[in-house]
């Protein structure tokens, strides 16, 4: 199969490096230009690139000269790790000249015609792509976002519940890696020894992200789920992963042994269509005492994978667990490129 030429835009930062990392060897997208501010364009990519991650800089895109962020750069999808206070713009402009632009920021994702998209959870909102381009004049050109590093693990832990039980309140306390505040993040005598109780603008993104996610599409339009979520976000000492305790109230209350056997039995579209990034299994239940951990489970599924544990009975809600997601992995670009596989095996990318 020939590779689909994609753009990374706002590649030198955090999520911006993981898309480089994980799209260097992906079978069905090839990069063919890297984006990022007007400090780094011009450069070759090693050069304005303070590469931060566990592997090696990919050899092909080390003498990449990184261009500004406008749309007219080769490739027809755009990756963006674009930092929030130029994403809304630089995106749309892209989605106007023709490009498929795959979102990880904020900006455009309550948007009623663009999709907020879990693949295995509501797959099925892609489908508004049509609505969307001639609602904004597009041809080709399409935005489709994917949620906040928290909510993709939330997501994925309600959602199988939540089609067979109704949620209808969630109380979520957050752990959150500082990875997720980009580089450099918190000075290390502001965190080491430390919890910080507060993330700018990240609760009220977890407590309604879910409800896009988990609302249904009726006459072209989404129709958000009517739980309430009242989030409680911490940032904590480690690197990678955010932890989520979650106590859930349902419509219908099931049982311990229920739950932990319909997140075990889930499945979706991406691992029916074997889309390459997608978890088998996507969520993986554990039953020991003190599991998941950050240092021991986040790179389940290679990193795409979701961990739970601890799930047993609330006696103020119905069911409690602790949820676990690769922050910068499955709650940022490796989610936003499984986006990117299910428009493309959905021909939206053609
Ligand atoms: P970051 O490390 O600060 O990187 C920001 C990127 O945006 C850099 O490539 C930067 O380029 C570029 N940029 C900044 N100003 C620009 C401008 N005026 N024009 C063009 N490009 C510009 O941030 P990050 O942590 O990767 O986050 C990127 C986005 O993903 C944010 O919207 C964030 O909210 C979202 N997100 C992050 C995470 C996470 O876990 N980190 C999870 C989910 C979503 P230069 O290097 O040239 O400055």
């Amino acid at each position: 199969m020939k590779k689909l030429k994609v753009v990374i835009l706002g590649a030198t930062g955090m999520v911006g490096q993981r898309f480089v990392q994980l799209l260097a060897e992906h079978p069905w997208f090839e990069i063919a230009s890297l984006t990022a501010s007007d400090r780094s364009a011009g450069k070759p990519y090693a050069e304005a690139c303070t590469w931060r991650q566990d592997t090696d800089m990919p050899e092909s895109v080390k003498s990449m000269i990184v261009q500004p962020s406008e749309p007219n750069v080769e490739g027809s999808v755009a990756f963006s790790g674009l930092d929030a206070g130029v994403a809304g713009e630089v995106e749309l402009a892209f989605a106007a000249a023709g490009y498929g632009v795959v979102s990880n920021a904020k900006n455009h994702r309550m948007a009623a015609d663009v999709p907020l998209l879990v693949p295995e959870i509501n797959p099925d909102h892609i489908d508004i792509i049509p609505i969307q381009q001639k609602n904004r004049g597009w041809n080709t050109g399409f935005i489709v976002t994917n949620p906040n590093c928290v909510a993709v693990p939330m997501a994925m832990a309600l959602g199988p519940l939540h089609k067979r039980w109704g949620v209808e309140k969630v109380f979520v306390v957050t752990m959150q890696a500082l990875s997720g505040a980009g580089y450099p993040g918190h000075a290390a005598l502001d965190i080491i020894d430390n919890v910080i109780p507060f993330i700018g603008g990240e609760e009220p993104k977890v407590e309604v992200e879910s409800n896009k996610i988990l609302g249904t599409m009726a006459n072209n339009s989404f129709v958000h789920a009517d739980f309430r979520t009242s989030a409680m976000v911490n940032r904590v000492a480690v690197i990678d992963g955010h932890m989520l305790s979650l106590s859930i109230a349902f419509k219908q209350k099931p049982s311990v042994d229920e739950v932990k056997q319909t997140l075990r039995e889930f499945t979706s579209e991406p691992q029916q269509l074997q889309l390459p990034s997608a978890p088998i299994p996507p969520i993986v239940v554990r039953d020991e005492d003190n599991r998941p951990q950050p240092r021991l489970d986040r790179n389940t599924g290679n990193s795409m994978g979701v961990s739970i544990g601890r799930v047993r009975e609330c006696p103020l809600f119905d069911i409690k667990m602790t949820v676990l997601g690769h922050n910068t992995i499955r709650g940022a670009a490796g989610a936003a490129i499984l986006n990117a596989e299910l428009l493309k095996a959905k021909g939206y990318l053609d």
